[in-house]
């Protein structure tokens, strides 16, 4: 008999073993099959064809046949069927998830896209008859009712997409409007109209008139180096750390240029589109048609059309996000990681992979050059340049000999003394920003929040207004005067009076982006004022359109979150303002100096982009702290070196390896029980190349009602880590079932 692996999309779980009827052909790895998982049947994804040895004969008993091969040729291609399966053992998940994310949204049967907005595409649904007769077509194949193989994988489907899927992409994979009508005849799929949205990066939308510049002796020099390591022909890693301003999008276009005329693709991919729209729009507007740009925005149906694009060899660029790092682009010659720092790039759920990690693996698998581009580069990368493990490639100077903005830091212990407690903006600050607008200039007003905004605090007795399920604290929203959790979404009304002590003396401690707006809009009544967070871009395209107002200086002051620290190109921003820089220097985090380090060195670099000279005005209670004094040096050498020594002093990445792993309970004790009898485990079979630390209750606590605590595992095997962890919580699957294991993990809240 014979056997194949099939990866199915259950978490957590490896490779199934299934046995192939005698009349199928071995279905290459890659290709898709129905199989039988417990009561379902679900789509999963053939990783090769020697399964089970010949020995397993009463296995061999028990192991299910597959029901059906979907495709004749490979779905997905080998290496990223490749990339995956290292995904799924470098960061300790399930096989299945990690290929689900190698997938186009429509071919595992995932579920629909969220509402769309603007343009409308036909989808197919199913009936409540259809629900049920495709549920038993799934159970049974070939049951009552006489259905032809496109027909049956239409009902699956559908059936895994409640929503409905758009017909169009249906239909590219090979399911007609004839099979569907069919469906529709017999009652079980009806078809309506829904809304779409636009991409915001579509052909038309483009800028064509691409300057073309004389490159920079420095901007040449790089591309020189990073040409002559894509001349080898081999896998090889480069940073390119260039400060912000230095021309870096110049030298990625050149770079895919070459390497297409090669004939080989270009992965180029971003932290996030909508908030740094410069680059993608840069390689539509030099490659056109050729480019495939994958992003969040995109429906499901448009993402899956990009990948067949893709798949098919229509395309040979693709810019993306995170998950495009698994585009199935033939050939590959070159991924470029912009802004490779940035912490995005970390997917906070399962498979928890971090893009730029697996864009330096696919491009060894592929023997390409990877280059990560940062004017902050992560501890990790910076590590490896100095170790020789990647090649350093230097930009130091801004084009065109731009200064960089000058930092000024302003004591904000200083101010409250002189001014009380309730000041948001430093006189520094707002002087400065009279200054600028009076001369027709714009600034950005940015509040460093994570884990910070304006909390309901009692006078009287201390107590907060708390989540009653995460232990964090709730965050006013003035607008709608309500309080809200931003991990659970739970809502209340603001309290006139503590509930705990019932004294009226309710405060609002902290502030939000809303009331730094408020502030500017007092002081300056004739600036157009406009503020961009989680808050006012839920709405898709909504960040698009106040960028867009910014550039064409429709407006004067943007007040945002660290989202818009990022790439943005705005000449005519001549100062930044920095609100609380040193929130993030609170946090138990081991990375909280880096963060702030990186946001104000960033932010900075927003300053002073055109011809005019920029400035930033920092804020900060820490004025001292190297994070701070660095940054405004723009010394990123001077920080790593002093970041590093204290990463090593204190045994944290990239002095050693990382794995976090979070146990879920029902109440606090059972969480550290089942924690500690991990923990026992790894302790009781002591390995040299790891210490274990832990179980303590997690930052945060209490998530969604289930209490949590935490382990970490630190050494510098990382292979051996993983292991010894995977094999403590095999022994164990009941704990392991409510375990989160996190290897490298990003934040550690
Ligand atoms: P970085 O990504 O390194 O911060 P960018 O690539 O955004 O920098 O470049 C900054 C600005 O300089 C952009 O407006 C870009 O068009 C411009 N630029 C890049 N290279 C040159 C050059 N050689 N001559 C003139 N302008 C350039
Ligand atoms: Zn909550």
């Amino acid at each position: 008999m014979r056997f194949v692996r099939v990866a199915v999309p259950v978490p957590a779980l490896d490779g199934l073993t299934y046995s192939l009827p005698d009349d199928f052909p071995v279905p290459p790895p890659g290709s898709r099959v129905l199989v039988p998982v417990g009561s379902r049947v679900l789509t999963g994804c053939v990783l090769g064809a020697n399964g089970v040895d010949a020995s397993g004969v009463e296995t061999a008993a028990r192991v299910k046949p597959i029901v059906e091969i979907l495709d004749r040729e490979p779905f997905l291609p080998e290496d990223v069927v490749r990339l995956a399966t290292w995904v799924a053992d470098y960061y300790a998940c399930g096989i299945g998830e990690a290929l689900t994310t190698a997938m186009p949204p429509l071919a595992a049967g995932k579920r629909g896209a969220r509402a769309p907005e603007f343009r409308t595409v036909r989808v197919a649904r199913l009936t409540a008859q259809g629900i049920d007769v495709a549920s038993r077509t799934a159970m049974e194949p070939g049951g009552e009712l006489r259905l032809g193989p496109r027909q049956r994988e239409a009902l699956t489907l559908l059936l895994a997409a409640p929503d409905g899927l758009d017909t169009a992409a249906m239909a590219s994979r090979g399911i007609g409007a004839q099979a569907l009508s069919r469906l529709a005849g017999l009652g079980l799929v009806t078809f309506m109209r829904r809304r779409l949205e636009r991409d915001p990066f579509a052909i038309g939308s483009v800028d064509s008139r691409r300057e073309i510049f004389e490159l920079t002796t420095e901007q040449n020099a790089a591309l020189t180096s990073l040409r002559a390591l894509s001349d080898t022909g081999e896998f090889q890693a480069a940073l390119l750390h260039g400060v912000t301003g230095s021309g870096k999008t110049e030298i990625y276009l050149r770079l895919a240029a070459a390497i297409r005329e090669k004939g080989r693709g270009v992965l180029l991919m971003v932290p996030e589109i909508a908030l740094t729209p410069g680059v993608a729009h840069a390689f539509r507007s030099a490659f056109g048609e050729r480019v495939a740009i994958q992003h969040s925005g995109l429906s499901d149906g448009e993402r899956h059309d990009q990948w067949h694009r893709i798949r098919r060899g229509d395309v040979d660029v693709v810019v993306g996000t995170r998950s495009a790092v698994f585009a199935p682009l033939a050939t590959l010659g070159l991924v470029v990681v912009d802004e490779e720092h940035d912490s995005s790039y970390k997917q906070e759920e399962s498979p928890r992979y971090h893009g730029r990690d697996v864009a330096v693996m696919r491009a060894r698998q592929a023997g390409a050059l990877v280059v990560l581009g940062s004017a902050t580069p992560s501890m990790e990368s910076y590590q490896n340049a100095l170790n020789g493990r990647y090649s350093l490639v230097r930009l130091d100077r801004r084009v065109l000999d731009r200064p960089l903005a000058d930092v000024r830091i302003v004591d904000m212990r200083e101010e409250y003394a002189a001014a009380g407690p309730d000041v948001v903006l430093s006189a520094a600050l707002r002087d400065a920003l009279g200054d600028r607008l009076g001369r027709g200039e714009q600034a950005i007003v940015l509040l460093n929040r994570r884990g910070f905004a304006s909390s309901v605090f009692c006078r009287q007795c201390g107590a907060t207004l708390d989540c009653p399920n995460c232990s964090v604290s709730l965050t006013v929203h003035r607008a709608a005067n309500r309080a809200r959790c931003h991990y659970c979404n739970y809502s209340t009304a603001v309290p006139k009076a503590c509930a705990n002590c019932v004294g009226p003396y309710i405060e609002l401690v902290g502030f939000g982006t809303e009331r730094i707006e408020a502030d500017v809009k007092a002081q300056f009544p004739d600036a157009r004022v406009a503020r961009v967070d989680r808050d006012t871009i839920r709405k898709r395209g909504a960040i698009a359109a106040l960028l867009t107002r910014f550039a064409r200086r429709e407006l004067d002051v943007l007040v945002g979150t660290q989202m818009i620290a990022k790439g943005h190109d705005f000449p005519r921003v001549t100062l930044v303002g920095v609100i609380s820089a040193d929130v993030g220097l609170g946090l138990a985090d081991f990375r909280a100096g880096e963060r702030t380090f990186q946001l104000l060195t960033q932010v900075a670099g927003r300053a002073g982009r055109g011809e005019i000279r920029g400035e930033a005005i920092v804020q900060t209670l820490f004025p001292h702290h190297y994070s701070i004094q660095f940054a405004c040096r723009q010394d990123y050498a001077g920080f790593f070196q002093q970041e590093v020594k204290f990463r090593q002093a204190m045994q944290y990445p990239p002095a050693v390896a990382l794995v976090n792993a979070v146990v879920k309970g029902r109440t606090q004790q059972a969480a550290m029980r089942d924690a500690s009898e991990v923990v026992q485990a790894l302790r009781s079979n002591p390995m040299p190349a790891f210490r274990v630390l832990g179980p303590a209750p997690a930052p945060l606590s209490r998530l969604k009602g289930e209490h949590r605590a935490q382990f970490f595992l630190k050494g510098t095997h990382r292979a051996a880590m993983r292991l010894a962890l995977i094999g403590a919580l095999a022994a164990r699957p009941e704990i392991k079932r409510r375990t989160i294991v996190d290897v490298d993990p990003v934040s550690v809240l």
